[in-house]
């Protein structure tokens, strides 16, 4: 390493160390700290956030980061100091137009709105909810404006979480994506051989839940020395090295499906971090390159391997042992139907992969309007439950059910949503090009063997870090940008063949 990128390095690494301060912090506010504990915690995140920032945006930094722009000037991606550069260059970029008083009071405010949506949500009463997130949706407006001129207000919020992808491309994959989803739906229900949920609403212990997910991570890669898997209200994951990457699930005594896929979920976002190279450590590199590349990891472990036939003839038999009384007299075939039942429903992390995408496009528009201006918090419940019955035809019965199922707004999250959806997009289109290198992947999960597929993406995806920007990935693993196509090829061939479409 040249000794401006080295200095960088340095200064780098310290802000790394706050950060991953405040990672630690924030995953023992959704694990274990007591509700007592939240006002301090509040403080403490505000106090941790404000001061990277400083260290960060200050002179000092920006000219050793100016030093080590000149010293890797001219040399390609794949050298780490380049690419390192280019990107810190970019965040300190976008870093350097916020003010910290900003930061401070949007950590301080954030912090605060957890415990308070989490009451909200357990009690499902959107009013005690409504003043939070009016503060938090008026910061998100005010941080936009940071960024003038864009092209529409969601873009600088969209591009925190997917560098480099304009609001106007994700509305145009979202519209052709739409009604596809919408017509294969409306398929499932009126020409599909029913399925019945029957085998996976049943009474399932939850230790045993717990000791299946972990057997089954295990064998997928997860690494628990350098891990540990705990419970939180909603499923996360987080990392505060490459060497300490941790997640979390919940359990559902009456539905198998929610601990088993949240758990596969995260172990996927996990192996992503636990398998970036190793010299990257302690870098602005050391984490995925965007959210939908890293939803593409998770998606891609929890629905194309984890709802997979293959994925349940290595595991039924097990499941079967765990759980004789359940599932005794169940046959595989009714299983694999049962887990792969597609009906509109109100959770968004329990729905099924055929609609999915649609409880993302609702929030999507909801949170364009809200930035945009053209919808009042106050009115956002009354917006949710209109959307659900045109795009899923169902009501929520209350809030919880409803406008406050998702955590992702109490902590400023908006324009992170979409990027579940490109995610399953991205994963397709990953998914196609490795079965196209390794043509008996389906025999190889039959076998509980996992590590033709993990080598394939530590190599093509993981190791990378954020070395490439995810549109740069994308073009060279697939050849191509983001669209549609492999992921709507992919549910017509999976649900035509589970509702017996043909
Ligand atoms: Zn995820």
């Amino acid at each position: 390493m040249g000794a401006k990128t080295d200095r960088l390095c340095k200064l780098l690494g310290e802000i790394l160390d706050l950060d991953h301060a405040s990672a630690l912090l924030g995953w023992d506010q959704q694990t274990y700290m007591p509700p007592g504990g939240a006002e301090a915690r509040a403080q403490q995140l505000s106090t941790l956030s404000r001061l990277s920032h400083d260290k960060f945006v200050c002179d000092e930094f920006g000219a050793a980061l100016q030093a080590a722009q000149a010293e890797v000037a001219g040399l390609p991606l794949e050298n780490d100091d380049a690419a390192l550069v280019r990107r810190t260059a970019r965040d300190f970029n976008k870093q350097r137009r916020v003010p910290s008083e900003w930061v401070s009071e949007f950590s301080l405010e954030t912090g605060r709105a957890h415990p308070i949506w989490e009451k909200a949500r357990a009690e499902a009463d959107f009013a005690q909810f409504k003043p939070a997130l009016e503060t938090i949706v008026r910061l998100k407006r005010d941080y936009a404006e940071f960024f003038q001129p864009y092209e529409h207000i969601y873009d600088p919020l969209i591009d925190d979480f997917e560098p480099g992808m304009p609001t106007r491309q994700v509305k145009e994959v979202f519209d052709v994506l739409r009604p596809q989803q919408v017509e294969l739906v409306r398929a499932t229900k009126e020409r599909g051989r029913p399925v019945s949920d029957g085998p996976v609403r049943q009474a399932f212990d939850v230790e045993k839940q717990r000791q299946f997910g972990v057997e089954v991570i295990t064998k997928l890669g997860y690494d628990f020395k350098r891990g540990r898997l705990d419970k939180a209200v909603h499923p996360f994951t987080t990392s505060f090295s490459l060497d300490d990457v941790r997640i979390t699930t919940r359990y559902d005594a009456g539905f198998f499906n929610d601990a088993i896929f949240s758990t596969i979920h995260e172990c996927g976002h996990a192996l992503y971090e636990q398998g970036i190279a190793p010299g990257l450590e302690r870098t602005s590199l050391a984490t995925g390159t965007s959210m939908a590349i890293h939803e593409s990891q998770s998606r891609m472990w929890e629905n194309f391997v984890g709802r997979s036939r293959p994925f349940w003839v290595a595991f039924y038999p097990r499941l079967q042992g765990l759980f004789p009384d359940a599932l005794g007299k169940v046959k595989l075939a009714d299983f694999y139907r049962a887990v792969n039942k597609v009906e509109p429903s109100l959770i968004r992390v329990d729905a099924d992969e055929a609609t999915y995408n649609l409880h993302i496009m609702l929030r999507f528009e909801l949170e364009l309007e809200l930035m945009s201006g053209t919808l009042a918090v106050k009115d956002l419940p009354e917006a949710w439950n209109t959307r659900m019955r045109d795009y899923l035809g169902i009501t929520p019965p209350n809030d919880a059910k409803g406008v406050l199922q998702d955590v992702h707004w109490s902590f400023g999250g908006f324009g992170y949503f979409p990027t579940y959806a490109m995610g399953n997009l991205v994963a397709a289109q990953l998914w196609e090009r490795i079965n196209k290198d390794i043509p008996d992947l389906a025999t190889q999960i039959e076998r509980a063997e996992f590590g033709g597929l993990l080598t394939w993406l530590r190599e093509n995806v993981h190791r990378h870090g954020a070395r490439y920007y995810p549109v740069e990935l994308l073009q060279r693993v697939t050849g191509q940008g983001l669209t549609p196509e492999p992921y709507l090829r992919y549910l017509r061939a999976k649900f035509g063949e589970v509702y017996e479409l043909h």
